[in-house]
């Protein structure tokens, strides 16, 4: 059965969000910086702090089940703006449509930095951004974000139904508008964000590279629901290595209902199977809807010294 017939005959099913928007985790007596992470859907995430805003592989567009297969794929740039109008630097941890097309608009209309692979910046060149928006990175390097740092880790592209979809790079600016065909996955990089203070994590899919994560830690880990299933220990393994106190599941809904309105869950992906999970290895998941915000403030992050 083709991937598309796969699609179309998922049933995808309405749920009720449960969990609450908004979660406030600092303790009220601090006032050092606290960091604001916003979920776009899919694997995106704005992480904004005092002076600095990362966004992490943004796609708002969202065109529904027809276009997303059959057309080009037209990134809204008006809702790019309306909802993301500051960004400093934008960071792709890998080149498919749903993790980058709304990356260009932004980062034009921010003057912010398209940080990623070689497959990346090749999607920069092709909607016409400047050499000097573009960062290009192989990962295992520190990357200045003001005072932040971030830093890409090699990864793998997670399987979903047995295979990985779109494989490859993308070795020349492909045609922009794009087809979902055109953008190959590239390098994947799973990002680490260190604010300071909070450091953030983000697996944006369902796979990663054991020895590359291994001596890295994190706060808050935003972790990858969709093709779980096909990485064997995913969780529990991930959460062993960088020992994340939150984990913020993202990549759970069919990304083809409009941003404003409720998403549509996956049955297969099991939210509430991988909440357990989440638990039992030992971190606290925080379920977040559609452009809901959590708040983490660096001292609630403090771990006692080994
Ligand atoms: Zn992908």
């Amino acid at each position: 059965m083709s991937l598309l017939k796969r699609m179309i005959g998922l049933k995808p099913a309405r749920t009720e969000w449960f969990c609450a928007e908004d979660a406030a985790l600092d303790d009220g007596n601090y006032t050092g910086e606290t960091i604001e992470l916003t979920y776009l859907g899919t694997a995106g995430f704005v992480v904004k702090g005092r002076e600095r805003t990362v966004v992490l592989d943004p796609y708002l567009s969202r065109p529904n089940l027809r276009r997303t297969f059959a057309a080009q794929l037209v990134p809204d740039a008006e809702l790019t703006r309306r909802l993301i109008p500051h960004a400093d630097d934008v960071l792709i941890g890998h080149a498919h449509y749903d993790h980058i097309l709304d990356a260009p608009d932004l980062c034009r209309q921010t003057g912010a930095r398209l940080i990623g692979s070689r497959s990346t910046v090749m999607v920069g060149r092709a909607a016409g951004l400047p050499e000097a928006q573009l960062v290009e990175t192989a990962g295992r390097e520190d990357i200045a974000s003001g005072t932040w740092k971030v830093r890409g880790l090699p990864s793998r592209h997670g399987k979903l139904f047995g295979r990985i979809p779109f494989p490859g790079d993308i070795d020349f600016p492909p045609p922009w508008p794009p087809k979902m065909g055109d953008l190959k996955h590239g390098l994947v990089l799973n990002w680490l964000i260190d604010t300071g203070g909070v450091t953030i994590a983000h697996v944006d899919s369902a796979d990663f590279i054991n020895e590359e994560l291994k001596g890295h830690r994190c706060d808050v880990l935003c972790l990858c629901a969709i093709g779980r299933k096909s990485r064997p220990n995913y969780t529990r393994e991930v959460i062993d290595l960088l020992k994340p106190r939150w984990v913020v599941p993202c990549h759970w809904d069919t990304m083809i209902t409009p941003i404003h309105e409720p998403p549509d869950l996956i049955p297969t992906v099991d939210i509430p199977g991988f909440l357990k999970e989440i638990r039992d290895a030992g971190a606290e998941p925080l379920f977040t809807p559609m452009l809901g915000r959590l708040r983490f403030a660096a001292r609630a992050c403090a771990r006692p010294a080994t």
